[in-house]
């Protein structure tokens, strides 16, 4: 079972699952290292908060680690959401703070949450899709405070035609870029089997970017369920095992201390 490292705990706003139960999902799965990696979202108009309590995570999960040690290790990450007027701000939060492992993703594009319509309102989907990854363009390259790039299509979970008239191909002139500066920058890709629960049938990002950033010399794959509750630990990994070897890769990484370890695949 590849290690899952992307999980969401009550922490996260839009989570009620317990630490204990998703850590408990990933042991009997067979897991024996783990990265839990709640939401931090800042500066942002939502129905719920996406602002975690980063002293009261730390505690909890320092307590976890001893409860857990002879089951499985667990590795402290978040994941941060990037807006280009936070550079400074998220920058000193992650020289700060002792994470294991930081995700970089793209959730809110010009104050909007792309979960709601008036983010494609007066948009075609291509265009609301190539805003999205212009952002997140823009993002990354204000600000290396992150180890993984999260989901990076995760637009074409909420288009009308969701992956449907969605192709690598289609859109390589606005993802290229993309992958090029992560590799330069030495960043993970991040592999999220969320795609699959979201109706894409696919992970986020789809196969051919993941061959993509294989092809032009990226080495580093996280992967992750994004679970929310303990039923999607580890979910899909299977597929995700056969995709990642398909696309040329011999191993992912885990993060320990932000820096990389490469385990086989
Ligand atoms: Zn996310
Ligand atoms: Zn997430």
């Amino acid at each position: 079972m590849l290690y899952d490292c992307h999980l969401h705990t009550g922490f996260s706003g839009d989570s009620t699952a317990l630490p204990e139960a998703q850590i408990e999902k990933a042991v009997s799965l067979g897991m024996n290292h783990i990265c839990i990696t709640d939401h931090h979202d800042h500066d942002v108009v939502s129905d719920v908060s996406f602002e975690l309590d980063i002293g009261g995570y730390f505690t909890a999960m320092e307590q976890l680690k001893k409860r857990y040690k002879n089951k499985i290790s667990i590795s402290v990450g978040i994941e941060l959401g990037l807006q280009v007027h936070l550079a400074d701000y998220l920058t000193k939060l992650t020289e700060f703070y002792p994470f294991d492992f930081v995700i970089g993703s793209v959730h809110f594009i010009d104050g909007l949450d792309p979960y709601y319509p008036e983010y494609f309102k007066g948009k075609t989907e291509e265009q609301a899709y190539r805003r999205y990854f212009e952002a997140v363009l823009e993002n990354i390259t204000a600000m290396s405070c992150y180890d993984s790039l999260g989901h990076l299509d995760y637009i074409v979970r909420y288009g009308e035609n969701k992956n449907k008239e969605f192709s690598f191909d289609r859109y390589k002139d606005c993802i290229t870029p993309i992958l090029e500066r992560l590799i330069r920058d030495g960043k993970a890709l991040e592999c999220n089997s969320g795609g699959y629960r979201n109706g894409l049938g696919a992970p986020n990002p789809c196969e051919d970017i993941m061959r993509e950033y294989y092809r032009l010399g990226g080495r580093l794959i996280t992967v992750g369920s994004d679970a929310h509750s303990p039923e999607y630990v580890g979910d899909n990994f299977d597929n995700v095992r056969g995709i990642l070897v398909k696309c040329g890769f011999t191993e992912y990484a885990v993060y320990e201390g932000r820096k990389p370890r490469q385990i086989g695949l």
